[in-house]
C-alpha cells in the first residue's frame, strides 16, 4: 500500500510549486505576437520585475533557464580573456564559474566552503592584493541552492568599495528572488540574474538579467546578437524583447504570478518565507538533539529562507527521501553537490508555500524517520507549530 495518492508537494528547490492561477493563465491558445494584448502584458511585467528586484534599473528577459541568464549576464560585461572573481559557497558558484570559463574568461574562484557565507573581509583582501586590477567582476550566489547559504551582498559591496576596486558586483538570485530579502540598488549590486521557476512560481523556461547603468557602460567590444541585453531591455519593436518569438505562455503565467506577489505584497511574501523557514529550522533543531540530523548552516542569519540543506547518516538521506516520495507524496531535494549525496537532502520552501504545507512536510519527515529507523530528538512538530502560532 502507498499513502501517496492525493495532491503531492514537490518540495525540491526548483522548480517550485506552480499556483493554480498560473496554470490557468497559461491554459489558452497562442496569442498574436505581432500586436495586441501580449504587447501590453509584456510591458506590464517590466515594472513588476524591477520592483521584485529592488531596482530602478534595466531588465532583459531570455527564453532559457538560469544557466542562460548566467551566460547572458557575462556576455554583456566581459570580453574573452577578462578576469572574473567567483565567490563560491557551494555547487552553484562553480557552475557560474564554468559558464565563464566556457566564454573564454579568466576565472578565479575563491571557495568559502559549504557551511559559511562569503567572507567580505577576504574579498577585500583579495581585491587589494597584486593582480587584482585585472578583475572585471565579482560573481556571487546570493543563495547557494546546494548548501542553503545566504551571503550578505551589501557587505561584499562595502568590501569592494573599501578596497577602492571598481569591478562590477554580479549576483545570482535564482534561488532567492521573491523569497529572501534582496535590494539590488540599496546593496550596490550592478547585475543580477534570476529565473522564473523558483520564487516566481512559473514553469521553467524564462530567465532575467537586471543591470544598472554602471554595468551597461562596461559593454564589451563585441556582444553576441542573441545575448545582447540592449535591444531586449530597450526594444524599438516588440520582437526585440526576446530576439524572436515571445515566450507567450510563460508571459501569461508570469503575469499571474506577479499579480499574486503584488496582491500579497512583496514585504509580506518575504516575511512569510522567513516565518516558514524559522518553523522548519525549529523542527530540524529538535530532531537533531538526539540523532544524526543537522542543519547545514549553523547561524540562522546565514541561512536562506528558500531552501534548507540537511545532513543525516550515510544512506539515510536517500532512504528518507524515497519513503516520503513513494509512501506520502512528498518529494524532497537530493543532496546535490554533497559527499556522500545519500547523507544529505534539501527542502525547497520557495514561492507558493504556506503554513499547512510546511507542517505537512515536517509531519511527513517525522513519519519517514520512524519508518526508516533514523533516531531523532522529540518535540520537532511542537517546536515548528509554536513558531507558526506565535508569528
Ligand atoms: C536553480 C539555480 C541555478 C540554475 O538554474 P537552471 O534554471 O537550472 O539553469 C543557478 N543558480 C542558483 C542559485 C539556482 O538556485
Amino acid at each position: 500500500m502507498s499513502l501517496s495518492h492525493g495532491r503531492s508537494y514537490l518540495a525540491i528547490p526548483g522548480p517550485s510549486v506552480i499556483p493554480d492561477a498560473v496554470l490557468r493563465a497559461m491554459h489558452r491558445a497562442s496569442p498574436n505576437i505581432y500586436e495586441g494584448e501580449l504587447h501590453d502584458l509584456t510591458a506590464s511585467i517590466i515594472p513588476d520585475l524591477r520592483k521584485v528586484a529592488g531596482t530602478t534599473g534595466n531588465v532583459a528577459i531570455y527564453i532559457g533557464n538560469g544557466h542562460a541568464a548566467w551566460e547572458a549576464a557575462l556576455a554583456n560585461v566581459a570580453n574573452p580573456g577578462d578576469r572574473v572573481l567567483v565567490c563560491a559557497t557551494g555547487r552553484f558558484g562553480h557552475g557560474w564559474a564554468d559558464i565563464a570559463a566556457g566564454l573564454g574568461l579568466e576565472v578565479e574562484v575563491m571557495d568559502f566552503g559549504q557551511t559559511m557565507p562569503v567572507d567580505a573581509a577576504r574579498v577585500e583582501e583579495r581585491l587589494r592584493a597584486k593582480g587584482a586590477q585585472a578583475i572585471k567582476a565579482v560573481l556571487v550566489c546570493h543563495v547557494d541552492t546546494s548548501t542553503g547559504i545566504k551571503s550578505d551582498m551589501g557587505a561584499i559591496r562595502a568590501a569592494m568599495d573599501a578596497a577602492g576596486h571598481d569591478a562590477l558586483l554580479m549576483a545570482d538570485c535564482i534561488a532567492s528572488l521573491g523569497c529572501d530579502d534582496f535590494r539590488m540598488d540599496d546593496w550596490g549590486v550592478d547585475v543580477m540574474v534570476a529565473a522564473c521557476q523558483k520564487g516566481l512560481m512559473t514553469p521553467a523556461g524564462i530567465s532575467f538579467v537586471w543591470f544598472n547603468e554602471r554595468a551597461a557602460a562596461r559593454r564589451p567590444a563585441r556582444v553576441s546578437r542573441y545575448w545582447d541585453w540592449g535591444p531586449r531591455s530597450n526594444p524599438e519593436v516588440y520582437y526585440q524583447y526576446f530576439a524572436g518569438t515571445a515566450p507567450t505562455h510563460h508571459l501569461y503565467g508570469l503575469r499571474a504570478a506577479l499579480d499574486m506577489i503584488n496582491a500579497e505584497g512583496l514585504e509580506a511574501v518575504i516575511a512569510r518565507h522567513a516565518t516558514l523557514a524559522t518553523a522548519l529550522w525549529a523542527a530540524f533543531e529538535a530532531w537533531g538533539q538526539a540523532g544524526p540530523m543537522r542543519l547545514n548552516v549553523a547561524d540562522p542569519a546565514h541561512r536562506s529562507h528558500a531552501v534548507t540543506s540537511v545532513g543525516i547518516g550515510e544512506g539515510q538521506g536517500d532512504a528518507l527521501r524515497h519513503w516520503c516520495e513513494h509512501q506520502a507524496g512528498l518529494t524532497l531535494g537530493i543532496g546535490l553537490g554533497r559527499e556522500p549525496t545519500s547523507a544529505w537532502f534539501r527542502v525547497g520552501h520557495m514561492g507558493h508555500v504556506n503554513a499547512q504545507m510546511i507542517m505537512g512536510v515536517l509531519g511527513t519527515i517525522q513519519a519517514g524517520l520512524i519508518a526508516t529507523g533514523v533516531p531523532y530528538g522529540q518535540g520537532a512538530l511542537e517546536a515548528a507549530a509554536r513558531v507558526l502560532a506565535e508569528a
